[in-house]
């Protein structure tokens, strides 16, 4: 029984729990059971919350019970008593929350992030925070401070990341959805190493409220779980305005309705012909093309269209990103938060905390930040990758007048093997080279599994939207995913027996 719970969606468990036929204990002890039997090997976790797990499954119990005899509880959110797991850089208060670091290694917030407090009010059970690149700096979770987390496909090579903690958790059965965050693709490439739907939303549609800062003017808080209704659930319920978070848009969020009778008819995908380069696995291409041939099948069209400027994505990214977060991790001053290192004077202090906290990407990236910044090179980096992040934004304007949508891959490769590309940067940035550019138009995206290469490996597919469009890629998505089979299959590793992956209970 409780193995099989593990394959059931978000949307099917809450159904089950709305009849009585099963208790959030049931799947809140289920995922425990997974976590303690594969996190040894997957390491997708750096804290767990087990007792608050607990405690939030009874009262979700409570309150399903109060349901059955017709009393309205505090929440009827399906999300009340799914048990969920919350990428380490999302306050929750009284946890410590890492970032991946050294530098928070015993940072324990009193307060808790927007994201998370919307999901705690609609009854979420948290199970605990998932590992990251240290300040979500990286694509493979080897940046992490703890050590990396492990691809349940194949347990020799890295899930993607930064949020590779979450994917991973998400992959094997261990939740039954996550929160990640996606500065330049966190969210997404993730999703598509580990067979996964993550839906990146447009920038200030979720608060960043509580979230520790990386890219400011990047970053967004996104969902990633086994479908895209099941994403849908957890969009539904981080989505909207806060005031806490000036950039947060106070438009209000339609609910998710499916496409009727999931056609897709009259819908336009735009497929930019700047996105399938020579040199990208050859599987990857041909899964995306299959994708769309289903696309074309439920009724959208396929347009060519072309994102002229996609070329500067990665250097303008890496400008920018590290530029703002130089500014971001100045507060780490061996003062104020986490590692302090007591020295003759403040300077000397603020070095030697700095030099033990910080690791070594993160050093990078505050050097390559800075020198972008300091006077003299302003104009020459700085300035001129702000252009360029306009003239995207304004590819995907135009773009966006010809068609609704734009397909095309997650990242040039699947999975890559643990210490494959972690010990030459550029050639990790260069795995980011499809993500970065909604990031910095600040669109949003999803992705979903769209096939396997030969080595059993998941291969994601990306749409993007206008801003605002999440409903849009949900639907599509949601409607791909029911006249295919991709997201259903689970990982060997996380030993959930055939014949229910297919039947739910
Ligand atoms: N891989 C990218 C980076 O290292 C994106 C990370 C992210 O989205 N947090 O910056």
């Amino acid at each position: 029984m409780s193995s099989s719970l593990l394959s059931l969606g978000i949307s099917r468990a809450a159904h089950l729990l709305r009849s009585g036929e099963i208790s959030s204990r049931d799947l809140t002890q289920a995922c425990l059971e997974q976590i303690e039997s594969l996190d040894g090997s997957l390491h997708a976790f750096l804290t767990l919350t087990t007792e608050e797990a607990f405690f939030r499954a009874n009262r979700a119990d409570f309150f399903l019970q109060q349901m059955r005899k017709g009393i309205t509880p505090e929440t009827t959110s399906p999300l009340l008593g799914i048990p969920l797991a919350i990428k380490d850089v999302l306050a929750l208060s009284g946890v410590r929350c890492t970032c991946g670091s050294r530098m928070l290694e015993t940072y324990i917030p009193p307060f808790t992030a927007h994201a998370v407090d919307k999901l705690l009010a609609d009854g979420m059970v948290v199970l605990g925070k998932t590992n990251t690149d240290e300040f979500a700096m990286g694509s493979t979770t080897e940046n992490s401070a703890f050590g990396p987390t492990r691809n349940p496909w194949d347990v020799a090579r890295v899930p993607g990341g930064s949020s590779g903690g979450s994917a991973a958790a998400v992959a094997a059965g261990m939740a039954f959805g996550a929160l990640g965050t996606d500065t330049g693709g966190s969210v997404r490439q993730p999703a598509a190493f580990c067979g996964i739907t993550g839906l990146k939303p447009t920038y200030g549609r979720v608060s960043r409220w509580g979230l520790v800062a990386y890219g400011s003017s990047l970053d967004s808080v996104g969902c990633m779980a086994r479908s895209a209704e099941d994403a849908a659930l957890i969009y539904a319920s981080i989505a909207g305005h806060d005031p806490r978070d000036s950039t947060s848009h106070e438009i209000p969020v339609p609910g998710f309705t499916p496409y009727a009778e999931n056609s897709l008819k009259g819908l336009r995908i735009g497929l930019p012909q700047e996105y399938f380069l020579p040199g990208m696995q050859a599987e990857v291409e041909n899964a995306i093309r299959s994708a769309l041939a289903v696309f074309e099948k439920l009724g959208a069209e396929i347009v060519p269209v072309s994102l002229p400027h996609t070329e500067y994505a990665l250097p303008a990214y890496y400008l920018l990103a590290p530029a703002e977060a130089s500014a971001n991790l100045a507060r780490y001053d061996g003062t104020r938060y986490g590692i302090n290192r007591p020295a003759a004077g403040y300077i000397e202090q603020f070095m030697s905390s700095r030099a033990a906290g910080f690791g070594p990407e993160v050093k990078r990236r505050i050097m390559l930040g800075t020198y972008a910044l300091s006077a003299g090179y302003y104009d020459a980096y700085y300035a001129r990758a702000q252009k360029a992040r306009g003239l995207i934004r304004r590819d995907f304007d135009q773009a966006f007048q010809q068609v609704d949508v734009i397909a095309a891959p997650v990242a040039p490769t699947t999975a890559y093997l643990l210490g494959e590309r972690n010990k030459d940067p550029l050639s990790m940035y260069l795995g980011d080279i499809f993500t970065l550019p909604a990031n910095l138009a600040g669109i949003p995206a999803i992705a979903f599994p769209a096939g396997f290469d030969s080595n059993r490996l998941p291969v994601g597919i990306q749409l993007m939207g206008h801003a605002f469009a999440e409903n849009t890629l949900l639907g599509m998505a949601h409607a791909y995913q029911q006249v295919t089979l991709w997201h259903r299959q689970m990982p060997g590793a996380a030993n959930i027996p055939e014949e229910t992956k297919e039947h739910g209970l």
